[in-house]
């Protein structure tokens, strides 16, 4: 058995919009947009020559960020790959402030039974706190669906935390402190930490990690090489941590040799094997074994 890489933003030609096409076309990357997008079964070559099982591939909403990318995205995703179902997993993901509770409710259930295999809440993108379904927050019901909904259904869900450099993220809101009410009020979710808090929060969410049980780490975005500069404790959390390349983020344009530089961590074997295989593959099922 191979590895996992549980997250990542590969676009494919067949899907991409034209907001996704302008932002990639765009100075956050140093190569043509030609060279990012691909095909299905280009990914899955890819994965065949980095032994990489199947991959988690980011395909939320982003209005406010490249605005024609909406909760239909998702679905044209799923169906783009499902000739290939045990390579990929889908992660969607509807706009909470965009939408209303009827509208949330539609989308959630039409991603389902396509097949997403999570949920990701992008609160640096989407302008919203983690923990805004609070009362003393915003009140936001739409949110606090998500999370049930999820809850209910066994979805995981992901969360980023820390800063981005897109044009109109508002990086207040990446701090991890507010997923630890998501981890109190929803004590039967299994909520993925992306990022650890990349660059300033790390500490922060580094405890979460160690005291929250459902709180787990994606290490995505995180260089390899510089992995133990950022989570000196990496071994400490092994048990909760999971792989991500973030592929083909700016400055990550090769999955196989971002995995091949994880791997060389120099932490105990099996811990680097928990993080690769064991856990993404308890936490996040592939498009076939969703049902
Ligand atoms: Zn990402």
């Amino acid at each position: 058995m191979g590895f996992i890489d549980a997250h990542t933003h590969i676009v494919f030609k067949d899907t991409v919009t034209n907001g996704l096409f302008k932002l990639m076309s765009g100075e956050l990357w140093r190569v043509p947009v030609e060279k990012l997008l691909v095909t299905p079964r280009d990914v899955v070559s890819m994965l065949d020559d980095a032994n990489i099982d199947y991959v988690g591939v980011m395909a939320f909403p982003l209005r406010k960020i490249v605005g024609d990318v909406t909760e239909e995205y998702t679905i044209k995703v799923i169906n783009a790959v499902r000739d290939y179902a045990d390579r990929f997993a889908i992660i969607g993901g509807v706009e909470v402030n965009e939408l209303s509770i009827d509208e949330v409710k539609y989308w959630l259930n039409k991603q389902y039974e396509s097949g997403i295999s999570a949920i990701k809440i992008h609160p640096v993108h989407h302008w919203v706190k983690p923990n805004a379904y609070r009362p003393e927050e915003q009140n936001l019901k739409q949110l606090e669906l998500i999370y049930q909904f999820a809850e209910d259904h066994r979805l995981p869900v992901y969360i980023h935390t820390g800063t981005s450099i897109a044009p109109k993220a508002r990086n207040k809101y990446g701090d991890p402190i507010f997923i630890d009410d998501v981890s109190v009020d929803f004590p039967r979710l299994t909520i993925i930490m992306a990022h650890m808090g990349r660059p300033i929060w790390m500490s922060t969410a580094f405890q979460l990690v160690r005291i929250r049980p459902n709180i787990y780490a994606d290490l995505s975005s995180i260089p390899p090489k510089k992995m133990l500069e950022y989570v000196p404790r990496l071994a400490e959390i092994s048990d909760k941590a999971i792989y991500g390349s973030d592929y083909p983020g700016p400055g990550v344009y090769d999955i196989k040799a971002n995995l091949q530089e994880f791997l060389k961590i120099p932490i105990p074997n099996d811990s680097i094997k928990k993080i690769v295989d064991d856990n993404p593959r308890k936490i996040l099922k592939p498009l076939s074994r969703n049902r």
